[in-house]
């Protein structure tokens, strides 16, 4: 769709009040269109970053290990959460992936349920990790892949 269409269609106008429940309509239909895309985006290595933006109130950042170094880094959902506030309780922010978890070295999947992403895979003994994402949705009060601030 073209930017004219878009401006002639049925959702034009700005939301300046956003809902969590229409962030996740977006991200959901984002995802129907291209979920090999949105899940590249959303579950890769995301951007280093500097200390100022890992203390911010409410944008939740990762960190991870490169040659034995600790780096903050930005993905899009902690920034997006970062929009809505994090629980008092646990430090999520409120929208979580739901994602499948499986082995990107042989291309093993685990089933949604049993998933461990601390495991190895049993096929090939690569560390399992998030591969796909299956959806967006309110997080819940377990552990649901949400980066934690
Ligand atoms: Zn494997």
């Amino acid at each position: 769709m073209t930017v004219e269409q878009k401006m002639t269609g049925e959702k034009v106008g700005y939301h300046f009040s956003i809902t969590l429940e229409s962030a996740i309509e977006v991200l959901n239909r984002a995802l129907e269109s291209d979920k090999s895309a949105i899940s590249k985006l959303f579950l890769g290595k995301g951007v280093k970053c500097n200390e100022e933006l890992a203390e911010d109130e409410t944008i939740q950042i990762g960190r991870f290990v490169e040659d034995g170094k600790t780096y903050n880094r930005i993905r899009p959902l902690g920034l997006i959460n970062g929009m809505f506030g994090i629980s008092p309780e646990t430090g999520f922010g409120p929208l979580a992936m739901v994602c499948q978890i499986g082995c990107s070295s042989c291309g093993w999947k685990a089933s949604e349920v049993e998933h461990d992403e601390f495991e190895n895979c049993p096929k090939c003994e690569a560390k399992l990790g998030a591969v796909e994402i299956i959806r967006f949705e309110p997080t819940k009060d377990e552990f649901m892949y949400g980066e934690r601030l």
